[in-house]
């Protein structure tokens, strides 16, 4: 299997998950169907499936057209079944997900939205986490609560260290401004920065990256109670 980023909208990422052997692939959160399309069709791989994680036009826009172009079906959580367009395919939390040779995990992380779900894809050591864990950052808490959104980060916390964090957008520029801000004494963190500077001025994406990466540096993470978090995140709000 290989990952290939897809750029959308202004800072969005969509995923594209390809069975090389196949030539078959899974589209993660489609912003928009155009470059999405544009890939698949300029390397000759044909769309299966659709995976939400959640309702936000900013990853479900692009579902109508590709499920009607390609024929692919769309997966999302059971409890977002009025919310995702186009849904087929209702998942629960824990439940293993499998098509042909994709298979991942569904971790139930609400907070951002109630009905937030991660795709935990263990054979490739990748999650995607749409809006609940960015790098150098967590999601605003639109839907749930603090505790909530506090419960979901721990829930990614406890995933094996070398997983691949893949998130819903290009925010850790400014995520890193803040806990630069507020855990300025934290040399994990200011090595990251230096990585992701490198990275943005060649143009590349800041993403994946890991849950070790994330446990060192990402100040959300790193708050041991849901207090400071709740803190933190407000302050994040006016940042
Ligand atoms: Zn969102
Ligand atoms: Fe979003």
């Amino acid at each position: 299997m290989e990952i290939k980023i897809i750029p959308c909208l202004q800072d969005n990422y969509s995923y594209l998950i390809i069975d090389k052997k196949n030539d078959t692939a899974c589209v993660i959160d489609p912003s928009e169907a155009e470059p999405v399309i544009e890939y698949l069709e300029n390397n000759k791989i044909k769309l299966k499936c659709i995976l939400n994680t959640h309702h936000h036009y900013d990853h479900v826009g692009g579902n109508q057209e590709l499920k009607k172009k390609y024929d692919a079906s769309v997966i999302g959580y059971k409890g977002d079944k009025e919310r995702i367009p186009e849904i087929d395919i209702l998942i629960n939390d824990q439940e293993n997900w499998i098509y042909k040779n994709f298979e991942a995990k569904i971790i139930y992380i609400p907070g951002h939205t109630l009905g937030h779900i991660c795709f935990y894809f263990h054979k490739e050591e990748s999650v995607f986490t749409g809006d609940t864990l960015f790098s150098l950052g967590c999601g605003r808490i639109f839907e749930g609560s603090y505790s909530q959104m506090f419960n979901s980060l721990m829930k990614l916390k406890k995933l094996p260290e070398n997983t691949k964090i893949y998130c819903g957008h290009e925010y850790t520029k400014k995520n890193s401004d803040f806990c630069l801000a507020y855990d300025a004494n934290n040399e994990n963190l200011k090595a990251k920065i230096n990585d992701i500077d490198i990275k943005l001025k060649a143009g590349l994406p800041t993403i994946p990256s890991t849950i070790k990466d994330e446990l060192e540096c990402n100040i959300f993470l790193r708050s041991s109670n849901v207090e400071t978090f709740s803190k933190l995140r407000d302050l994040k709000d006016d940042f």
